[in-house]
């Protein structure tokens, strides 16, 4: 963990409190254009209201062993002053300690996040027309350096279409993936065909309505109450599931 003395602190504070005054007299606007055109993944466990909570101190910065976190500069894709990432140039590494959250002085990131696995910080999302296994190819690196891995991403069998083999292509799991970048960082594309995205804006909902009957383990989809059969519908006998078990009639 990373000691900071009370001037240190002081003076970090008063750094963010002039970048918030600066943007006050004049450069408000731009910091506002930037704050609404683009995005970019905040440390591990980023409050919703971070942009309220955050005081700006960098002391999430100072702590972070691999150099992941900076502050936002005037150009960048987040807030002025707020800390982010850049998953192509330094991924977040999931530290097991999370000493970024540990030392954050406003609530701005939460400290009841005890387990990296749990920290939302984006979504690995893949465009299909740039990833080398989609297109038919031996590649899987992102695979092999999910942290996450089986979990977050998964390699699926998918019909190759150009003769009778299949490929493995990756799969993102959003219920697991933590957002940490790693995939980005070490995709061989000239550009990274895996990106990392804001989870709002991304992922949909599915509605409570609806009921997969066959992924009862769904947070959103609990399995409905058993009710009693009665004796007649005891001894019926099964319908039949002529999708699933009848015989092919060709
Ligand atoms: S979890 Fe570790 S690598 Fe990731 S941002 Fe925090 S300190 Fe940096
Ligand atoms: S590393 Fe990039 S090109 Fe390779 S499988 Fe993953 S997304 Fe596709
Ligand atoms: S961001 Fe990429 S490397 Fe990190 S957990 Fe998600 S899929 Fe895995």
């Amino acid at each position: 963990m990373v000691k900071t003395n009370r001037r240190e602190f002081l003076q970090i504070v008063a750094q963010g409190t002039g970048l918030a005054a600066c943007s006050g007299l004049g450069l408000l606007g731009l910091a506002r254009g930037a704050r609404s055109q683009s995005w970019a993944p905040r440390p591990p466990g980023a409050a919703e209201d971070f942009a309220n909570l955050c005081m700006k101190c960098g002391l999430c910065v100072k702590a972070c062993p691999y150099d992941t976190l900076k502050l936002a500069k005037l150009g960048d894709r987040a807030p002025l002053g707020t800390p982010f990432f850049e998953p192509r140039d330094v991924p977040c590494y999931m530290c097991q300690d999370i000493p970024c959250v540990k030392v954050c002085p406003s609530g701005a990131l939460k400290r009841d996040l005890d387990d990296i696995k749990k920290a939302r910080m984006g979504i690995a999302v893949i465009d299909p027309s740039s990833c080398l296994s989609w297109q038919g190819l031996r590649c899987e690196v992102c695979y092999r350096d999910c942290p996450v891995k089986d979990e977050a991403l998964r390699l699926a069998p998918h019909p190759r279409e150009l003769s009778k083999h299949a490929v493995f292509v990756p799969v993102i799991n959003p219920n697991k993936c933590t957002g940490c970048g790693l995939c980005t960082w070490s995709c061989p594309t000239q550009k990274p065909a895996i990106n990392i995205l804001d989870r709002e804006t991304f992922l949909g909902h599915i509605g409570d309505h609806y009921r997969l009957g066959w992924l009862d383990d769904q947070p959103h989809n609990p399995a409905p109450p058993k009710l009693p059969r009665t004796k007649e519908e005891e001894t019926r006998p099964a319908g039949a599931d002529f999708l699933n078990n009848m015989e092919d009639p060709i």
